[in-house]
């Protein structure tokens, strides 16, 4: 836990979030600013800064972390049509929120991100 970790305040409940999922290893809540008809961000409850500090003792939420990606997006009925599973790091990856997270997005035909 982070105590300016914006993300470890969700997971905790002393910032509110619409929760949509959550077990032992993951909270997953929608976005503040969705860019899709589903934006829904998965985060792992121990806060881990971003890909870029991994460790091998992680490989398994990380893991989960695409088993409950499957799942909600079974839920909000976007896989059959497809979605996107998108984690930034680092400053040149874009990322802004410092606790590794997946966003889910769907609903929508997005382009491609590489061009
Ligand atoms: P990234 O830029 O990849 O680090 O993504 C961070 C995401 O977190 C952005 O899409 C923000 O809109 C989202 N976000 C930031 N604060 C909150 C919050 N309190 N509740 C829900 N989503 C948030």
């Amino acid at each position: 836990m982070s105590d300016s970790c914006i993300f470890c305040k969700i997971v905790s409940n002393e910032a509110k979030a619409n929760i949509v999922y959550r077990d032992e290893q993951v909270t997953a809540f929608r976005d503040i600013h969705p860019v899709a008809p589903t934006h829904i961000l998965i985060v792992p409850n121990k806060h881990i800064e971003s890909v870029g500090t991994l460790e091998a003792e992680d490989e398994q939420v990380v893991g989960h972390i695409f088993t409950v990606a499957r799942k909600l997006a079974n839920e909000e009925g976007v896989a059959a049509g497809g979605f996107r599973l998108i984690t930034n790091t680092g400053a040149n990856g874009g990322q802004t929120v410092f606790h590794l997270h997946v966003h889910l997005i769907g609903g929508q035909r997005m382009r491609h991100p590489m061009g």
